[in-house]
């Protein structure tokens, strides 16, 4: 293509699709550009053929390959998680079933933390033995059955900050056992974002997060991404061309907004959860607080150790009177919103046992650590007095 003044005069439809190009201008745009092509063009035929290699670097050909704004979010997070890699997802799911195809053959076998995000433990447990993988649940704290279980494995996952207890993972620990025994060691960072924990620090191979929470924020996007060495992600990238589930220019370009303030964001959000935790924990209505920020928490050392001692957004708590007290609860809230997400601006409750795990009994919920009143709260950018204040009102009122 060339400039106005040397364009042959075509008709209008053709002038309407076949734009004018603007000349490239000197400066840097500040905020990043959002590039919606799904296609590019070549004037220079060895260039297409090239580009259309698909290597990294070779050229943008087709947006499900790659993208210049998705490229951009990709770096900013692989360089926060310390990674010299990253392929971003259309959803924190997607990265996570690209990663377990990407890594895994029918025959393998996976070893998991038993505290994880329920459609990742339902893909372990039921959908991956379609593909002929099978998975070994541990406890994450239970190092002495994970090493055991290692040899041979395809690989060990786990969660940073695990559902439904807030349980703090010994990173450090399960990475000395995966690496001597060459099993990539896969964390799920989502809870604890960059900002309080790189996992690859610590002896992961790959960090994998739904970007629909803190990296985004706002609870206006969903997306996924995974970050590690070139070798693991080219594996990854491969699988996600091949199905297709890449992230969306947009979505990338709102992520990649939401990068921008996480740590302001996670330190808020990590404080008031603080100060939201010792409130509940000093409430006659609470039975029990599951939060890594508190001093006696089951996963207050490991807080200290992984997470600079803070406690991350999200706590859990359990209502005194059970499944009917804390649903009337819940809809006795006016600042905090039940809704299913995490880690953005708004702060969001769900009720386990009448909203997330209406299947499982009283007895089946204890369990998995939650009794019928327990509640994930997740901690927003609200004044944290006011989320105290709702919080303690709603309880009031529902007793
Ligand atoms: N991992 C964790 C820890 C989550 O909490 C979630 C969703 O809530 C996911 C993964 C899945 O992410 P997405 O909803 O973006 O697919």
């Amino acid at each position: 293509m060339s400039g106005e003044g040397s364009r042959k005069r075509r008709g209008f439809a053709t002038r309407a699709v076949h734009r004018p190009r603007i000349p490239e201008q000197d400066g840097e745009p500040i905020a990043p550009p959002l590039d919606l092509s799904s296609t590019y063009s070549f004037e220079d035929t060895g260039a297409f053929a090239k580009a259309s290699e698909q290597r990294v670097g070779a050229g943008y050909v087709y947006t499900r390959w790659a993208n210049p704004t998705v490229d951009a979010f990709e770096a900013a997070v692989a360089d926060l998680e310390g990674a010299e890699d990253a392929e971003a997802f259309s959803s924190g799911m997607a990265a996570i079933w690209c990663t377990f195809l990407a890594l895994t053959r029918p025959g393998d076998r996976i070893v998991a933390a038993r505290q994880l995000y329920g459609n990742a433990y339902s893909l372990l447990s039921t959908r991956l033995t379609d593909f002929g993988v099978t998975t070994e649940f541990f406890d994450v704290g239970d190092h002495d059955g994970i090493a055991d279980a290692l040899d041979g494995a395809a690989l060990l996952y786990c969660e940073t900050i695990g559902n439904p207890r807030i349980v703090v993972a010994d990173l450090a620990a399960l990475g000395r056992m995966a690496q001597p025994a060459g099993v990539p060691l896969v964390v799920d960072n989502t809870f604890a974002s960059p900002a309080l924990c790189r996992p690859i620090e610590h002896g992961a191979t790959l960090a994998v997060h739904s970007a629909t929470k803190f990296l985004g924020g706002h609870h206006d996007l969903v997306g996924g991404i995974a970050c590690g060495d070139p070798a693991t992600i080219d594996r990854l990238r491969s699988v996600a061309r091949d199905l297709g589930p890449t992230l969306a220019p947009f979505n990338a370009w709102l992520a990649l907004r939401g990068v921008a303030t996480l740590p302001l964001r996670v330190a808020r959000s990590s404080a008031s959860a603080l100060e939201v935790a010792r409130a509940l924990a000093s409430s006659a209505h609470v039975e029990r607080v599951d939060y890594p920020g508190l001093p006696d928490d089951l996963s207050h050392a490991l807080c200290r150790a992984l997470l600079g001692g803070h406690g991350g957004g999200t706590i859990g708590f359990v209502v005194a009177g059970g499944r009917e007290r804390a649903g009337r609860f819940q809809e006795a809230l006016e600042v905090v919103l039940p809704a299913a997400s995490l880690g953005g601006s708004h702060s969001l409750i769900v009720h386990a046992a009448s909203i997330t795990h209406t299947q499982l009994s009283p007895e089946e919920l204890r369990a998995v650590g939650m009794d019928e009143g327990f509640c994930r709260l997740s901690i927003g950018l609200e004044d944290p007095e006011d989320l105290v204040a709702d919080l303690s009102d709603a309880l009031e009122a529902t007793a």
